[in-house]
């Protein structure tokens, strides 16, 4: 029987991360050939096992044996979902990628619907889970909050970022590059590269195996990948700008601190240079002169490491290589 990889390239590649869902797997496979099956497209699933240590990859490796249809791959250990979705998205070689979590708290039943959105002319298309099944103090405040603060500050406005379940013509995903836990931020990647994003109401369902693999350590996470991408999609191209601005303010302190300490103005109006040092307002403007020296220089060595470095360097993506006459 020939592998999944030796078939001619499907129209349609679902990518799904898994880590520890033994007893999830089987019955997400069910479903997603059961819903693939209905849309009659040419498909792949890819199962990326993330270092499963429950019994996991014993049940993937006997679905691959039998499905055609089926890609598994196995990390040697828990590399965490961005990378286990990256590595998906890398072999996938459907025209149209479609990502997903494997705890069936997704609905493969959704694909559809998904690709008939893309198919009006969008390149991503987000799930929006309306009615979420998740504890609302953990899970759905917090959520909340990071949604609101993801779409100010990335520009990317969809209601929800956090769900896995998306549908993106091949083309965004190949010209991301996806690390840290960057896989919450799809849409908003998507958008610093000029795709057309919308949004598709999704079911959601409870957990009914398995655990769920995040805590509330994941809101520093989120935060901390906010600022990045922040930077990766606005300052990727002249971070000395930005770095200049920063250090403004300090350029501006300094020398009025000097003025401070080192001028006195005597009681007849009289401008005195070096009368009686004020030596914590001339310690202070030394600080923040070279304060601000080292941001803009920070900002030069920023300005260099974006010349020689492929992944920061900004990518143009063009629809067609010749502008039509
Ligand atoms: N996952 C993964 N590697 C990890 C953590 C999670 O591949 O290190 C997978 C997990 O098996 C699931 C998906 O990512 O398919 C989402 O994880 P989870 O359901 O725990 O997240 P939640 O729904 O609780 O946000
Ligand atoms: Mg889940």
């Amino acid at each position: 029987m020939p592998t999944a990889a030796e078939y001619p390239p499907p129209e349609l590649s679902v990518v799904v991360p898994i880590y520890n869902e033994r007893d999830n797997v089987a019955p997400l496979h069910e479903a997603l050939t059961y819903a693939l099956a209905a849309l009659g497209l040419p498909y792949e699933i890819v199962l990326v096992d993330d270092g499963s240590r429950d019994g996991t990859r014993d049940v993937l490796r006997s679905l691959g044996a039998v499905d055609p249809h089926l890609r598994v791959i196995l990390f040697r250990r828990n590399y965490g979902q961005t990378a286990a979705m990256a590595a998906g998205f890398q072999i996938a070689r459907g025209r149209t990628i479609v990502s997903m979590d494997g705890d069936l708290q997704n609905d493969p039943a959704d694909i559809g619907r998904l690709v008939q959105k893309l198919d009006e002319g969008f390149d991503v298309v987000c799930g929006w889970r309306r009615h979420r099944q998740d504890r609302v103090a953990t899970r759905l405040l917090p959520s909340k909050i990071a949604n609101l603060l993801i779409a100010r500050v990335t520009g990317a406005r969809i209601h929800d970022t956090g769900c896995s379940l998306k549908a993106y013509r091949s083309w965004v995903v190949r010209s991301l590059h996806l690390y840290s836990d960057m896989h919450r931020f799809l849409a908003a990647l998507g958008v610093g590269l000029g795709a057309r994003i919308t949004e598709v109401p999704v079911r959601h369902h409870p957990r009914r195996a398995g655990k769920s693999k995040y805590g509330l350590g994941r809101i520093f996470r989120v935060l901390a990948d906010l600022v990045g991408i922040k930077m990766l999609i606005q300052f990727a191209a002249h971070p000395i700008r930005w770095f200049l601005l920063l250090s403004l303010p300090l350029f501006v302190l300094a020398p009025m601190m000097f003025m401070l300490g080192f001028v006195k103005v005597t009681r007849e109006q009289q401008w005195l240079l070096f009368g009686d040092y004020d030596m914590a307002a001339v310690a202070a403007g030394s600080v923040a002169l070279l304060f601000g020296v080292n941001v803009f220089l920070l900002g030069f060595l920023a300005e260099l490491q974006i010349k020689v470095s492929k992944f920061f360097r900004q990518r143009i993506s063009v629809t067609a290589q010749e502008a039509s006459r």
